[in-house]
């Protein structure tokens, strides 16, 4: 995918490290992140606002399965969103985590504790996906969009793949007449 042009410094972005940013007159300028975040910087007054771009690490799964994460720092108003990623080609896909902190906050603190969050996500896993089983009594995953499915069914990434919904409930019918419970969670929540 070709990369496109931050409007503000005119560097070449990689889809994933831009932002669309809305202005007053309602239109909409294409920006890369470290000049998305100088223009909220100066329009909330947070200039003491670490303004970094953070290097790619590569994390190790439970399965011995190596995870390559991106972040992606945003100011947003008096809070920073600092989230983590993989990629399939230049687009986000697989595993994804975010932490809320404060506009001033010391930002390798968040990134410490990212990590962490990171670290017990990757210690675990939910599905067998050879034999196509849950492997305890607990998923955890996200919600995405199913391009297969016009919005009608909700694709499902758990352990950093891809499940589709027929395939979950598949799963589930080796357990038919237990229980369970669906708790929904905001991105930033740790499950
Ligand atoms: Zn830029």
């Amino acid at each position: 995918m070709a990369h496109e042009r931050c409007e503000q410094c005119g560097n070449p972005t990689a889809p994933w490290d831009t932002i669309h940013c809305g202005s007053g007159d309602g239109s909409y300028q294409l920006l890369c992140t470290l000049c998305f975040n100088a223009r909220i910087a100066e329009s909330t007054g947070f200039t003491d606002f670490e303004n970094v771009r953070l290097d790619p690490i590569r994390m190790i799964d439970c399965g011995g399965e190596s995870h390559r994460f991106h972040f992606q720092l945003r100011l947003l108003g008096d809070r920073i969103a600092l989230d983590a990623f993989e990629l399939r080609g230049e687009l986000r896909a697989g595993y994804r985590f975010q932490l809320i902190g404060e506009a001033d906050a010391d930002v390798l603190v968040l990134l410490g504790h990212l990590v962490e969050k990171m670290r017990r996500a990757l210690s675990v896993r939910h599905i067998d996906f050879l034999e196509r089983q849950i492997i305890d009594s607990t998923v955890r995953g996200r919600i995405e969009w199913d391009e297969s499915q016009d919005g009608h069914l909700p694709l499902v990434v758990v352990d950093g793949k891809e499940v589709s919904w027929n395939d979950l409930g598949r799963m589930l019918m080796s357990m038919e007449g237990w229980q369970f419970r669906l708790d929904i969670a905001d991105p930033s929540e740790e499950l």
